[in-house]
């Protein structure tokens, strides 16, 4: 009952700005503070000991918890969600903290475009109408796909206009393929990684300008998708068994052999130069056929001068042209088909149900999205509390700094300072006041409600077209903008990051909501949780890439001073062993681990003498304050096991990071009162600021 109380609770403080009368409750609501209370107890399996294994500890009961959540969801909010298949069910079930908010919020914002555009009169609102009409109507074309066939997109997007796809069109000629053609075709559709990757960047000199860059693809983009993946691709074209399964085995021969230029060493290096030039550092690649299909709108003589290119990888490029020559161009075709399938399928709901609908349209319209969430779901009274919070945590980092334990020179030291000075956050990817911009964003599109694939693809267009016109825009303008991001995924997602050619931690406006945070909820849970986060993403300004930037985001910052002591060295060596067993990226680990010190000592310094006369926790008071402060921090991490190929390998599988990041804290060991053989207590503990 309490668990139904919680959701219930939680929905409505969703929608408390939009209908702020759409729940009605016959007792009075328990405080926030209540809820989170049992909540977290809930959670808790007190059979395990906090010092042998604290994430079993803390969190051993929350899939338990969440088993009947989606029921529940469906119940409190309208009967109209169908789903008829078991495995949707189990599709739904949020698997961490993230995807409780994103599925909370999905529902609220799917409620918001099925009551469709709102009649407010005031006319912020012509504007803010219009865009609400776009997402509405993309949302309307999802839900009529019946069913999703991923074989339209091919039918309107045709590798060039002298031919087919082999698989599908009688016009394949392999004589009029060109790969980089269709490739730079797709590129401005957004497929991107594929045998070459261009993005529009923040130049490394320059921050507030923008610059081309062309590199090879990352290692992580020319994984083999594996022939179970390409059969799986193939049959939903329409592709029988027997077929598929012959072009799954060239195809993953293909790939598996292309995944070895990775091993290519860049000894060229870093080369600026102008896209006229491309051709002349390359001539056997024909690179006037890729620039032509970008989106590059203004041409040389438009511009005052061409855009700046930045290439990397020039040997991977060459041994590339080579490579692609011994294959059958039907393969090379085959292979990019694929490659843009597997993009377009990811960009697309993963079922055809409202609430995917949604999700869909948050990937497809991320600025669109973030401006209505901001307006209608975030609470802004929160944004004080939540700069506070920040601000404190800077002080401290300040502090830290001004200590000075890796004996950096005066001068580097100030470099670090200015840098923290500078770092701003932003709440949301745009101000809740940037409608105008939004809706000239969206202006060139239009959403039909009965075409799916086609708004997708415009929509995708539109981003790679926003994208470049970038490249031409004045630089005042340019310093804040972060709408370079929207073609990642992190620009729907709800995570917080650091930008470092910003110099910036953003938080999603998704992110403000329970129960991650509420402002009627205690300083201490906020502290732990939103406190947390906002440290590890300061820190990430400081890890082993954050001090190659300077403060306003330019590729200067002091690092090989800062490589030069030893107790960095050291201090990097520590962590080093740790990443070894457990998270992949050693600046993730840093700033786990830092930011851990960092927000404890934020809170328990400031608040607290450090004698530690503080009270009881007076909710649950077989908790002292700190302890109730570790298991806060540790439940934000609760989640489904998941297995080590989940996509998001940079953190460490949650369990992992939690137990890591307090056995490295002495704090932690005492307050539980830990003996040194434990296992939640690191026989090193690693430092750096
Ligand atoms: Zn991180």
């Amino acid at each position: 009952m309490l668990k139904l109380s919680l959701i219930a609770w939680l929905l409505c403080s969703l929608a408390w700005r939009t209908t702020p009368t759409s729940c009605h409750r016959t007792q009075p609501p328990p405080s926030v503070e209540e809820l989170l209370a049992s909540r977290l107890h809930s959670y808790m399996d007190l059979t395990a000991r906090p010092c042998e294994n604290f994430y079993q500890y803390a969190c051993g009961n929350w899939p338990l918890q969440q088993v009947e959540q989606p029921a529940e969801i469906q119940q409190m909010a309208e009967q109209q969600i169908q789903l008829h298949q078991r495995e949707q069910k189990e599709q739904l079930q949020p698997s961490d903290t993230l995807a409780v908010l994103d599925y909370a919020l999905n529902r609220q914002l799917e409620q918001l475009l099925r009551r469709g555009v709102t009649n407010d009169s005031s006319t912020e609102d012509e504007q803010l109408i219009s865009i609400q009409e776009k997402m509405h109507n993309y949302y309307r074309a999802c839900k009529r796909l019946k069913p999703y066939n991923l074989k339209k997109y091919l039918q309107l997007l045709p590798p060039s206009n002298c031919t087919g796809w082999p698989l599908l069109s009688r016009k394949w000629s392999p004589e009029t393929f060109s790969w980089l053609a269709t490739i730079g075709r797709l590129r401005s559709y957004g497929l991107n990684g594929v045998l070459l990757k261009e993005e529009v960047l923040p130049r490394w000199d320059d921050a507030s300008s923008y610059a081309i860059n062309l590199d090879k693809p990352s290692q992580q983009e020319t994984l083999p998708m594996g022939e179970g993946a390409i059969i799986e691709l193939l049959l939903d074209i329409g592709q029988t068994k027997r077929e598929a399964n012959v072009l799954a085995r060239q195809v993953d021969f293909f790939e598996r052999q292309l995944h070895r230029l990775q091993d290519i060493e860049d000894d060229m290096g870093n080369m600026e130069t102008e896209l006229c030039y491309l051709a002349e550092i390359m001539p056997q690649l024909q690179w006037t056929a890729f620039i032509q299909e970008l989106p590059i709108n203004a041409t040389g003589s438009e511009l005052e001068r061409p855009p700046a290119l930045l290439i990397q990888n020039v040997p991977y490029m060459r041994a590339l042209d080579k490579f692609l020559r011994r294959h059958k161009p039907e393969t090379v075709c085959n292979y990019i088909m694929l490659k843009l399938l597997a993009f377009l399928k990811q960009q697309g709901p993963a079922e055809i149900s409202r609430v995917e609908c949604v999700a869909s349209l948050r990937r497809a319209m991320p600025l669109a999205a973030s401006l209505l969430i901001g307006q209608r779901f975030h609470d802004p009274n929160s944004e004080p509390l939540v700069s506070e919070i920040f601000g404190r945590l800077k002080r401290r980092f300040a502090q830290l700094l001004n200590e000075n334990r890796l004996q950096l020179k005066q001068p580097i030291l100030r470099v670090l300072q200015e840098k923290l000075e500078a770092m701003r956050l932003q709440l949301g990817f745009l101000q809740l006041n940037e409608t105008s911009y939004v809706e000239d964003y969206y202006e060139p599109v239009q959403m039909g409600a009965q075409r799916f694939y086609e708004n997708q693809l415009a929509l995708l267009r539109l981003r790679v077209e926003r994208n470049h016109e970038l490249l031409t825009m004045g630089n005042q303008y340019n310093g804040n903008n972060v709408s370079y991001l929207a073609e990642r995924e992190l620009s729907s997602s709800l995570s917080p990051f650091f930008e470092l050619p910003r110099n910036l931690v953003l938080v999603p406006y998704g992110f403000l909501q329970l129960p991650v945070w509420h402002r009627n909820m205690s300083e201490l849970q906020q502290h732990a949780v939103l406190g947390f986060i906002l440290a590890h993403e300061i820190i990430h300004g400081f890890d082993n890439h954050g001090i190659h930037y300077d403060s306003v985001g330019n590729l200067m910052g002091p690092s090989e001073e800062i490589w030069s002591s030893p107790r960095y060295n050291q201090s990097i060596n520590c962590i080093e062993q740790h990443v070894a067993t457990g998270s992949k990226s050693l600046s993730e680990k840093m700033a786990d681990f830092e930011a851990m010190r960092l927000v404890y000592e934020t809170y328990f310094g400031e608040k607290f003498s450090m004698d530690r006369k503080e009270p009881r926790d007076p909710l649950l008071p077989q908790f002292s304050q700190r302890q109730r402060f570790f298991i806060s921090f540790a439940q934000f991490f609760c989640g489904k096991q998941q297995s080590l190929n989940a996509q998001h390998l940079e953190h460490a599988v949650d369990e992992l990071r939690v137990l890591q990041t307090l056995a490295n804290f002495e704090e932690f060991s005492r307050e539980f009162g830990c003996e040194k053989r434990t296992k939640m207590q690191a026989k090193k503990k690693c430092r750096v600021w």
